[in-house]
């Protein structure tokens, strides 16, 4: 069952089924769904599942949970994983290092980690909403990945309609491309003149606007959200942080109960509660090593016990999909450690003065599982330099994970770090770190440029983007929102 992170008004249902939850994903007081309890591995589940696929310890971890979705439905959405590069292995653990290890989690349709969960996630969600016979609007806004994979995931899925706001200019044009490129009749994508946190509060204004609602009504359309916030998300990001320790066992570079390090690179910080809820569970993570780049909201939280949006700016990075000042994960965690009451204190603090503050003791509990760090563009660019040149590329999000390995670890453990995406979503930024300038190349030209230099592939997914038809060529205003979605619903 699935309870609120800032208590319950009286109004919603105290306690929900993973379905429930999922198709409706805010809970009272504007708070979060999260599980009652969480489910804990047995002594040797981890043996055991050294002979098992990714699909195998996928299903098995998900029935530990007991949700309310029928087994076929489950395997039905974990063969999406089928479509990655390697069906047999969808997630591989690359050793870079004597002690780090890099878990690929870009291996899908999309290039960026939005995958692991989006596909599964598409496929459950569709399925619900054919059971209640109900048609539901996705709204998706994106800086640049979830955009893509939402649409990926949900391109022409009964009962599922989406519209994808994503800040026109403001993504790689390999990113664009994937979006406005992207057949399915039951798509809308639409470009905004603004930055990703205007195409943020568009989403956020339409899902809380009673009369959008009541339009969408009259066609007999219900709303809901595919962001990381939603549980459906979160779940299948637990499952790759328990599969990059089972990978280690199986390649012999880890002692039964010995820990390790996980470092995530992070943004809206679903990837990192993933890992922590697996560290509950009984994945023996030493401790969760936050990376992020110069918008370091969460670095200053972990190490100062301080939420301070005050002061802050949102930065332009060469880590787009890290740019974030307002982390909605973050809720999670605040509601596991310190519970609901306090939770919605903090979080009502924060939108009202912008800002919260932890105590002594609070903040001594954080830290039990977490250390951060941050890094600017130099530091990413002279990292994926450094790490091309001896045979190993990542991209700027993973870049950023090095800072946390060479700094934060305080005793000489194995270490995974999460890769987010593949370096061609972000091809310009590489080339300028392969070549050491700062020219602003177009995507097609990078890609080539930088392919060539290092002799690697370009995949055909991309490659084919840039001959593929632009089906969506619509850019508006910020309050011409709206009536572009209406429309496309009543043609629909
Ligand atoms: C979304 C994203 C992140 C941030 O992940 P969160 O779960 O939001 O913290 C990091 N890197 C890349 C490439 C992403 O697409």
């Amino acid at each position: 069952m699935f309870i609120e992170t800032r208590g319950n008004d009286n109004q919603k249902p105290e306690e929900v089924e993973f379905s429930y939850a999922i198709l409706n994903p805010s809970a009272s007081f504007g708070g979060l769904y999260v599980p009652k309890e969480l489910p804990s591995f047995d002594a040797d589940f981890f043996e055991n599942a050294k002979n098992k696929s990714y699909k195998e310890v996928t299903l098995e971890i998900l029935d530990m949970f007991h949700i309310d979705i029928e087994k076929s439905v489950l395997e039905e959405a974990v063969n999406l994983y089928d479509k990655f590069d390697d069906t047999l292995h969808p997630v591989p653990l690359v050793q870079i290092k004597e002690d780090l290890h890099v878990n690929e989690l870009y291996h899908g349709p999309t290039r960026a980690f939005k995958d692991m969960a989006l596909q599964p996630f598409g496929h459950i969600l569709s399925h619900l909403a054919q059971k209640e016979n109900q048609n539901y609007l996705i709204l998706a806004a994106t800086s640049g990945d979830t955009g893509p994979a939402t649409l990926d995931t949900f391109a022409n899925k009964k009962n599922i309609q989406v519209a994808c706001l994503y800040p026109s200019g403001g993504t790689s044009d390999v990113q664009r491309l994937q979006m406005v490129t992207q057949e399915g009749k039951n798509l809308k994508v639409i470009g905004i003149k603004g930055n990703f946190d205007d195409a943020q509060s568009a989403l956020k204004s339409l899902l809380a606007s009673q009369t959008f609602k009541e339009e969408l009504v009259k066609d007999g359309i219900k709303l809901s959200a595919a962001n990381s916030v939603n549980f459906g998300r979160i779940i299948f990001q637990i499952i790759y942080h328990v599969f990059g320790y089972i990978s280690l066992l199986k390649q012999n570079k880890i002692n039964k109960g010995e820990k390790f390090y996980q470092i995530v690179p992070s943004g809206n910080f679903g990837n990192a509660l993933g890992a922590y809820y697996a560290k509950k569970m009984g994945l023996p993570i030493e401790k969760i090593l936050i990376a992020s780049n110069i918008n370091n909201i969460l670095t200053e939280l972990i190490t100062q016990g301080r939420y301070d949006l005050r002061d802050k700016k949102l930065l332009l990075t060469t880590s787009p999909a890290m740019d974030i000042l307002i982390s909605s994960n973050v809720e999670r965690v605040l509601f596991d450690k310190f519970g609901a009451t306090r939770c919605k204190e903090l979080m009502d603090c924060l939108n009202q003065n912008r800002h919260y503050e932890l105590s002594k003791e609070e903040l001594a509990l954080l830290q039990e599982d977490f250390s951060a760090i941050y890094s600017d563009d130099i530091y990413a660019k002279d990292t994926i330099n450094n790490y091309a040149k001896n045979g190993y590329i990542m991209d700027p999000h993973t870049a950023t994970c090095l800072k946390a390995y060479e700094n934060l670890r305080e005793k000489n453990l194995q270490t995974i770090l999460c890769s987010t995406a593949e370096w061609t979503k972000f091809a310009p930024t590489m080339l300028n770190a392969l070549r050491g300038d700062e020219k602003k190349y177009p995507d097609i030209e990078a890609l080539e440029g930088f392919s060539q230099a290092l002799h690697v592939k370009i995949p055909q997914s991309i490659s084919k983007l840039f001959t593929k038809e632009i089906l969506h060529s619509n850019v508006v205003e910020k309050d011409g929102i709206e009536k572009e979605i209406l429309d496309f619903i009543k043609e629909g």
